[in-house]
Formats: C-alpha cells, structure tokens, sequence
C-alpha cells in the first residue's frame, strides 16, 4: 500500500525542528515548524501551500524567511497558521525589508491564529506591499483545514507561552486493485487520481470517467477500488511537563501512524527540563505509548546532548517499547 503522505524531518534531530508533508502525486506540500529550511530543495519550496507554526521561538520560525524569498512569484497563496501571536510575527518579519519593487509579484499570504475558542485571519499581498489586512475573527472547534482527502487540527498547550501541536489524517485511504485492472483491461496511470478524486468527494454513480478513449460510469469503476483506514501523523513540541499537558497530548496523538514529538532533554536532566518548558525523552516515550501511536520519532535534542553514547532517542524508544534497561 503506498501512503498519500510522505513525511521527512528536514534537518538532523540535533538542528531546528521542521516535518516537511509532501502530498504523494500532487504538486502540494506541507511544513510542520519553520526552522532553518535551508536544506530543503528549490523545488519542494515550491510545493508549501501551508505552513503549521507551533510557536515562535526562533528555532521554529526563523526559516520563513527562507519561505518568503522562494514563493514571491509564486501565483498560489501561502497559508500560514500558528497561536495567538503569528499574526504579529508574521507582520514583523515582512516589515523587516522594503517592498518598493515587488507591485507586480502574484504572492498572498494569509495569517491564521488560534486562540482559545477563536481563530482570527489577516492577510498580506505582495502587490500591497505586504501591508496587513485583517479578515476579522470566526468560531474554533479545533479544526483548522478540512478537504476531500484530509483534515488538519490543532491544539492549545502551554510552553511558558502557548503553543500548538498539530495532527495530520487522511480521511481513508484508497487502493487500487490491480488484478481487477488487468480484468477489465485498463492501464496503470494518472487516470486513478481522477478516479481516486471522484470517490474522496463522494461524486455519484453516474459520473463519467474517460480511460483509453472508454467511457465508464464511476459505479463501474469503484470495484477495483478498496477504501482502508486513513493515515495519522502527528507533531508535538516544545510543551511544559504538567498533566494537563500530557494528558492532552495523549488523547490528541492516539492511534496515529507517526507521532513526531520532541524529547529535548533526558530523565536525568529534569530539573532543568521543568525549567525549560520541555519534555523529557522518558515523557515522551510514555505519551507515546499510552496514544498507542504505531510508530514515534523523538526529535528536537538538547546540543548538550551531541557526544553522548545514550541519546535521547533511546531513551524514548526504552520508554515507549515499556523496556525496563
Ligand atoms: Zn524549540
Ligand atoms: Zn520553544
């Protein structure tokens, strides 16, 4: 079975945080956290429709501007979503540099901040000058974007400052049937992803599909199609160590396939974890574990951490596989 959702961290595990999402056969990708992007190719830059900021601390967001720079002649619109400051943040960043020459460049970003039960939007266009307009404020039910194929959700933690952790399911996931293929005589090609296309939206029987100058109605292609549970990934990171915290992680992250979440500091470094705001390797193999999540990748390491024979990813992977050494 391939998976519609390819997923990378796009630096070492040591670096920056940032979950690179490439949509499988679509020209879409998605970013999890914008640290240094630098290694990210031209052309998966491209790709970023939406950006997914859990806070601002300069090792989340500082690659934005690597962002901006690629996408100004970009004619499809940047979303970019994050807590109740990105807004701001955003707005400082594009006051950071003169926009005098850039009236005839496509590019719109639109900002959307989560704050408690509210989500509130503004936007700012390249042929504006990136001045800020604000869109006005609607109801948050936790979901942030909702399509055929996917939904997006996030939710509020605490980090000394609020931050948003992020979850990523495909709403199920189509097979192809290859024998019943060979059955009817069609081709492997880019024809499935109309087909896949037409089921996700739920178009009616009647539909008609052109496949090697053949015409079919959807009903009589829907037989070489099975519909199995959807992929769920998700990203945690940089929280505070509370129960409230924790037990919300737990709930919000259950089942999924890949669970990202940071393990910035180990069990024997607690004191300086509570301190810090962030989770231990230990925790997060916990969190993990109880989520029942199919498979974790502990991330976003202390440096401190670099030269030591036991990272924290072993101790998460201990944790979280309930090894007891
Ligand atoms: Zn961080
Ligand atoms: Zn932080």
């Amino acid at each position: 079975m391939k998976p519609t959702f390819i997923h990378n961290l796009v630096n070492s595990h040591f670096e920056d945080p940032s979950l690179f999402v490439r949509i499988m056969r679509e020209k879409r990708a998605f970013l999890f956290d914008i640290g240094n992007i630098t290694k990210l190719h031209p052309g998966d830059l491209q790709k970023i429709t939406d950006v997914f900021v859990t806070h601002t601390h300069i090792d989340h967001f500082i690659g934005f501007d690597t962002l901006l720079r690629a996408l100004l002649r970009r004619e499809i619109p940047l979303r970019v979503f994050g807590p109740s400051n990105i807004i701001d943040c955003v707005e400082g960043k594009l006051k950071g540099y003169m926009w005098n020459l850039i009236k005839e460049y496509p590019l719109r970003i639109e900002v959307f901040s989560v704050d408690g039960n509210s989500a509130t939007s503004s936007c700012f266009y390249a042929e504006n000058r990136f001045q800020r307009i604000d869109r006005g404020t609607s109801r948050f039910d936790g979901t942030l974007v909702k399509e055929p194929l996917f939904t997006i959700k996030a939710l509020q933690l605490n980090h000394q400052v609020p931050c948003l952790a992020y979850s990523l399911e495909e709403e199920f996931h189509i097979n192809i049937n290859k024998a019943s293929l060979n059955d009817i005589g069609l081709p492997v090609g880019p024809w499935l992803s109309e087909l896949k296309r037409a089921i996700r939206e739920n178009r009616p029987g009647e539909t008609e599909l052109v496949v090697s100058d053949r015409r079919f109605f959807l009903r009589e292609l829907r037989e070489i199609a099975t519909i199995t549970r959807g992929q769920k990934i998700s990203y945690v990171t940089d929280i505070a160590i509370n129960n409230e915290n924790i037990e919300k992680i737990i709930e919000f992250a259950r089942g999924s396939d890949t669970f990202y979440c940071e393990a910035y500091f180990m069990d024997k470094d607690m004191d300086r974890a509570l301190k810090r705001f962030h989770l231990t390797a230990k925790i997060t193999g916990r969190i993990a574990r109880e989520a029942g999540v199919g498979n974790l990748v502990a991330m976003h390491f202390s440096p401190k951490y670099r030269e030591q024979d036991e990272k924290p990813e072993d101790e998460a992977l201990r944790e979280f596989r309930n090894q007891t050494s």
